[in-house]
């Protein structure tokens, strides 16, 4: 059974569960998988829905864990939506997977709907009822409000940067009201992130009442990741018998993670190149060697706007050493006339409507040198629906995109939320 390890000590070592409930570790570092497990292709044989493939490729990590018997069903639950590969081109080397079509158009869904599961799953009836802490850029907040939402023994306090999500955004995170609760932070995603980390270390919180996590710091939101990295790769090798290069719209991590760690499972991806935003962190990190968090910086692609993404550490636990870490992966920045411009010139070559943060990949495709695009099976990521960024996406391609009945849901409920300090005791007090 896979155990996972703190980041920071290798030999604090515990169950999935256990890294679950605890989100982040005693030490303060993150879990990660101690010893990967090792699968090959035609272990997925016969496996062929999302849901299959990510049975069979959790398995091994879940291990005999509490959780284990339960899990066919909360992979069910959290794949119930599908991530499809679409071709872009006629000779298969170039994909879209879009996996934006769960309930708030987003790929965290998938993380978010899996955590909220595992929960469930673990709580008993005479539990303590546990709260969930969030801090979102934008789309977490939403994705995880809607997969917790109504579900018995749990509380969510979501916290966003005031002003700084879009108005649909906010509109998002803001009308779900029962079990969650939004609240406005007059401050950075940054400062949202640390409160949530010292509400963690917080004597009088953590005496008040069971918290956990569900940023991308929850293992049981990262991993279940790496199940449509699965799929998008087996599709492409068993249809022309060759890996896939993914390229992903990175911002905290998470996304990269859980496809390098697919790939460390064993899943046949070949290379994986990381589009950012104008927050360079990672990009200026793999040029120079030197790991230089800074305040982020707000862009078009605002769910991507982290200058200090925590799951950075997991990535040099990954790879201790640059040269390795340089060799397994590629980094880029684009702008945000870039971001633009290639969300209108894709729509007037192919007809593609892109979100913001899409179209950083889209972007850095277009960058790679020829021989690059036909050397490898590209797939761009698709992380969230166009409509969730109307405001953006619209006016660059002069007409209106078209809102899938989901998100047409979300837009029609009453929003309300919360202001409060960046800071600690503004946030023990709302809570
Ligand atoms: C969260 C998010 C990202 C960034 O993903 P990370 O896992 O934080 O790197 C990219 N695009 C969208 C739409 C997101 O919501």
């Amino acid at each position: 059974m896979t155990l996972f390890a703190s980041t920071r000590n290798t030999s604090l070592a515990v169950g999935f569960s256990v890294a679950l409930m605890q989100g982040l570790a005693p030490d303060g570092g993150l879990f990660v998988p101690a010893v990967p497990p090792r699968l090959t292709p035609q272990d997925f044989d016969g496996a062929q829905t999302l849901a299959a493939i990510a049975g069979r490729l959790l398995a091994p990590f879940v291990g005999t864990d509490p959780l284990t018997a339960t899990l066919p069903g909360l992979t069910a639950e959290a794949f119930n939506s599908p991530a499809p590969l679409q071709p872009l081109d006629e000779h298969g080397r170039l994909f879209v997977l879009e996996l934006f079509h769960g309930p708030t158009a987003a790929f965290k869904d998938f993380g978010a709907r899996f955590l909220a599961a595992c929960f469930e799953g673990l709580h008993t009836p005479r539990a303590r009822v546990i709260t969930i802490l969030v801090a979102t850029s934008g789309d977490t907040g939403a994705a995880v409000a809607s997969a917790f939402h109504g579900r018995p023994g749990i509380e969510v306090a979501v916290l966003f940067p005031k002003g700084l999500v879009s108005p649909t955004q906010e509109q998002q995170l803001t009308c779900w009201g029962g079990n969650v609760h939004s609240l406005s932070v007059r401050g950075t995603f940054d400062d949202c992130q640390r409160m949530v980390k010292d509400a963690f270390a917080d004597t009088e919180l953590k005496r008040r009442m069971v918290m956990s996590s569900a940023n991308s710091i929850n293992l049981a939101r990262l991993l279940p990741q790496m199940a449509y990295f699965a799929a998008a790769s087996l599709e492409v090798w068993r249809q022309h018998g060759e890996p896939a290069s993914f390229i992903v719209p990175s911002g905290n991590l998470g996304n990269a993670l859980a496809c390098l760690w697919a790939r460390a499972a064993g899943l046949p991806i070949a290379q994986i190149v990381l589009a950012h935003n104008a927050n360079r962190t990672v990009p200026d990190y793999l040029q120079s060697g030197e790991w230089r968090p800074r305040p982020s910086i707000a862009t078009l692609a605002s769910a991507m706007d982290v200058g200090d993404p925590s799951n950075a550490e997991r990535l040099r636990a990954l790879y201790p050493h640059l040269d390795e870490l340089r060799s397994a992966v590629s980094a880029y920045s684009v702008s945000d006339e870039e971001i633009s411009a290639r969300i209108r010139a894709d729509y007037q070559s192919r007809g593609q409507i892109w979100c913001p943060h899409t179209a950083t990949a889209a972007e850095v495709y277009a960058r790679l040198p020829a021989t690059l695009q036909a050397a490898q099976r590209w797939v761009i990521v698709s992380t969230a629906h166009p409509a969730k960024f109307p405001e953006i996406v619209e006016p660059l391609i002069g007409r209106a995109v078209s809102v899938p009945q989901s998100l047409a849901g979300l837009f029609a409920r009453a929003a309300s939320c919360v202001e409060i300090e960046a800071d600690l005791g503004a946030l023990r007090a709302a809570l």
